[in-house]
């Protein structure tokens, strides 16, 4: 099911339980502070697809590229997602819908980039290549997001049960955000370890940025190779409870095959934001 309709049947799904559902604020905004959540923000790919050589050809990432030097990477801001408020995805649970999507604030991403043009062992003096892999960095690792999000959706449909995705957001996600529990950033950064070779990161130089990363988004080092697939059934099974049972005919862990979903595929296209300023914020 492409994203678009999935979207409108949880939308559906959502209205018939409208009144229970108000109550459900996305967890996130705490975990990001709203100066962030609500700042203004622009779409990138608008009418491209996002992959390597098209990123190239976006005009913020050129013009990145040419004034690296203007980012000071002696500074403390750091590159761990949504810890240090650097990127987050916005989930389509959430109402208004109209900005779903990775989220990536502007500043971290030139200091990442011009930190992997002076570190990282094959992007030294690669300003172009350094802006591009830090962008996929951060991208890579919010599609994890996505697709976890993903699989709640069309377990959600089958059983008619609109809950599952905002419940967890709320009660385990939140509460186990920034401790050795937090099982969905560690897979987050398992997905992306794993995917060195896309983002054009040095493998060995990219563990130890990931390992550097606070409690649960270091613990991805638990989860690489085939441990990913036994800390995603994990996930979904704490996610959907009762309606995840591997004998069970469910789809979701029968037809459709779990791992399957997250196969890495560019023709995902998930709308990108980029964030140049926080809200401000007047005294009167
Ligand atoms: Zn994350």
């Amino acid at each position: 099911m492409i994203v678009q309709d999935l979207i409108s049947r949880i939308e559906k799904l959502q209205n018939q339980y409208k009144s229970t559902f108000e109550k459900y604020k996305n967890p996130l905004l705490g975990l990001i502070t709203s100066r962030w959540y609500f700042s203004d923000s622009f779409r990138l790919f608008l009418d491209t697809d996002v992959n390597w050589d098209n990123c190239g050809k976006v005009d913020l990432v050129s013009d990145m590229a040419k004034k690296l030097q203007e980012f000071d990477i002696s500074t403390t801001t750091g590159s761990a997602f949504e810890k240090s408020v650097c990127s987050w995805y916005q989930p389509y649970h959430y109402t208004p819908r109209t900005n779903w999507g990775v989220h990536i604030r502007y500043r971290c991403w030139g200091i990442l980039s011009a930190r992997f043009n002076k570190e990282c062992p094959n992007l030294i003096e690669n300003p172009l290549d350094s802006v591009k892999a830090s962008f996929f960095y951060f991208y890579i690792h919010g599609l994890c997001h996505h697709i976890i999000e993903n699989v709640v959706s069309n377990v959600e449909i089958e059983h008619g049960d609109p809950l599952l995705y905002s419940n967890y957001l709320s009660y385990t996600y939140s509460e186990d955000f920034n401790t050795t529990g937090c099982l969905e950033e560690s897979l987050a950064n398992s997905y992306l370890f794993e995917r060195s070779i896309l983002c054009h990161i040095d493998q060995d130089y990219l563990k130890h940025e990931l390992l550097s990363q606070g409690e649960g988004y270091n613990g991805f080092i638990n989860y690489v190779d085939s441990k990913f697939s036994y800390g995603l059934q994990k996930l979904i099974s704490q996610i959907v409870k009762e309606y995840f049972d591997p004998h069970s005919k469910s789809k979701i862990t029968k037809t459709l095959e779990l791992a399957g979903f997250f196969n890495f595929s560019y023709i995902q296209n998930i709308p990108v934001w980029i964030h140049r300023m926080p809200l401000r914020t007047y005294t009167y």
